[in-house]
């Protein structure tokens, strides 16, 4: 977990602790057509260093036009992605998780003094929620991707679509006229209003008790292990209790309805601020901050609170004791009752920090719950990605489930997550969703875990009515009983039986 800030290094009297350079990852350029590709690819437990590696990514951009594709989520990864664009393109689909997650983003570019514009993917299944919203908030909505099983199946293959199916290429030559155009413009964006922060009060859910617990995670966004835990959480008798870890995405919760029965603020660590009257410029602050977060300005130094990471390194060394910190509201917690059991859930403040922290924060509180509600068992919708999220979210986990799609970028996702399981030696199986995308792929991953003693769980296919089910904020096994919800109960029943002694080597 550690963010190799130094202020252990510099706080120890002693001077016992030895430094050494760390490969966090690799940078790679690749060539596509006419295009230039640079790429970083981050050691499988280097999660909390992913910010620096985008930043040194994004020192390749040169003068002509530059696209970044940013991580998911609204966390430190994508404002480092984001920071300092022309423009930023939201591209969300239209159903309720898509929403959720369309308007913490939108939060946090405004934050970042960006006014962001939005692309609809999967249009024409009912837009109008997405559009109501676009035009509420003054946002610009530049283009619509139809929704088309055809688009799916090229990108499973790692396939361009304008290349693949002709019709396209048009659709995305004048998108792309378009975004150039509006990055010209540099609209100005509407202002954030500064969030109210009401009365503090700490509380504590530390417990003794051991849930057996079942941590369902992705390598990917968009695999639909949201929609997957959903259903789970429908099947699994009264003994659970559940948690969505997925804190900058929250989704879960739009599902479950739930009753909240307490919240609190998290705080997540401290903001330091320099006081200009006392700063005598020395520059101290600004050679050991490891995260170029001071800035001198006219003259004057400070430190920009969305590059900072509250390390209080700065601090240690100001002789002049200019710089001062306090607490920093990150995030909200939930407890809850619902149809399902009690739940517990966290909603992270867009652009903030210690993820991992709130992940953490959300598991304990679950099982607290736990032992509270007199629960022995517990289901985690884990985070996406191989971050310092996913790595909190695994943690204590006793059985794993990796849910995968048969895509290229699926297929490398999940090999580099399940070395992430196997790290902390935790045994899981897969679930190939979507399957019948790319049988071929379906085939590869099927091989892959066999040679790797790795249990396929079950393969459920690509299904619209996930999409139905989610509008109208239930389950699919609620939803629906046909033959996807058959495959699905099935897994359910093989989770369960292997919940105890299921074994996974790589
Ligand atoms: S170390 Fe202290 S005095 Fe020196 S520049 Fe930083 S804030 Fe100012
Ligand atoms: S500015 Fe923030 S990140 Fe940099 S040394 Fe100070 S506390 Fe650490």
């Amino acid at each position: 977990m550690c963010h190799g800030c130094g202020a252990c290094k510099l706080a120890c009297p002693q001077d016992a602790f030895v430094e050494e350079e760390k490969r966090i990852g690799v940078i790679k350029k690749g060539r596509t057509s006419n295009l230039e590709v640079y790429f970083g690819i981050l050691e499988i437990t280097e999660g909390t260093k992913t910010p620096r590696l985008v930043r040194k990514v994004k020192e390749y951009i040169d003068e002509g036009i530059n696209i970044l594709d940013s991580p998911p989520g609204t966390t430190c990864p994508v404002v480092e992605t984001v920071r300092d664009c022309d423009l930023c393109v939201l591209v969300s689909d239209p159903t309720p998780f898509g929403l959720n997650d369309l308007k913490l983003a939108v939060e946090m570019t405004r934050s970042l003094s960006l006014e962001p514009v939005v692309l609809i993917n999967r249009a024409g299944i009912d837009e109008r929620d997405i559009k109501r919203y676009c035009e509420e908030e003054n946002l610009e909505i530049i283009g619509e991707i139809p929704n088309d099983l055809e688009i799916a199946k090229v990108y499973s293959q790692g396939e361009l679509v304008i290349e693949k199916i002709h019709n396209y290429r048009k659709v995305f030559e004048e998108l792309g006229e378009k975004i150039i155009k509006k990055a010209e413009e540099k609209k100005v964006p509407k202002k954030v209003e500064k969030r109210k922060i009401e009365k503090i009060t700490k509380k504590d859910f530390s417990s003794s008790k051991k849930l057996k617990e079942i941590v369902v995670i992705s390598g990917k966004g968009g695999t639909g292990k949201t929609s997957l835990v959903a259903c789970f959480s429908a099947l699994a008798d009264k003994d659970f209790v559940f948690s969505d870890c997925d804190v900058d995405a929250s989704d879960l919760y739009l599902i479950f309805s739930p009753q909240l029965e307490e919240k609190g603020y998290f705080i997540g660590g401290y903001e330091f601020e320099i006081d200009s009257n006392k700063c005598k410029g020395c520059r101290k602050c600004e050679e050991v901050c490891r995260f170029e977060a001071v800035f001198k300005k006219e003259d004057k130094y400070f430190i920009e609170p969305s590059l900072c990471e509250g390390c209080g390194a700065c601090s240690l060394v100001c002789e002049f004791d200019a710089i001062g910190k306090q607490k920093k509201v990150c995030g909200e917690y939930f407890l809850a009752s619902t149809r399902f059991g009690p739940f517990s859930f966290a909603k992270l403040f867009p652009g903030e920090e210690n993820t991992g922290k709130l992940v953490s924060w959300v598991r304990e509180i679950q099982t607290y719950l736990g032992e509270k509600k007199r629960k022995e068992k517990a289901l985690s919708d884990g985070s996406p990605g191989l971050g310092c999220p996913v790595i909190s979210s695994l943690a204590g986990a006793d059985y794993v489930v990796v849910v995968t799609e048969p895509t290229v970028s699926g297929i490398h996702d999940m090999e580099r997550v399940l070395r992430l399981v196997y790290h902390f030696n935790l045994p899981g199986a897969v679930i190939i969703n979507k399957y019948d995308l790319n049988k071929k792929l379906s085939d590869y991953i099927k091989e892959f875990c066999e040679v790797n003693n790795i249990e396929v769980l079950g393969e459920i296919p690509y299904d619209e009515n996930f999409i139905f089910a989610q509008k109208k904020f239930l389950s699919l096994v609620e939803y629906i009983d046909d033959k996807t919800t058959e495959i699905i109960k099935g897994i359910w029943k093989k989770i369960y039986s292997y919940f105890k002694d299921a074994h996974l080597s790589l």
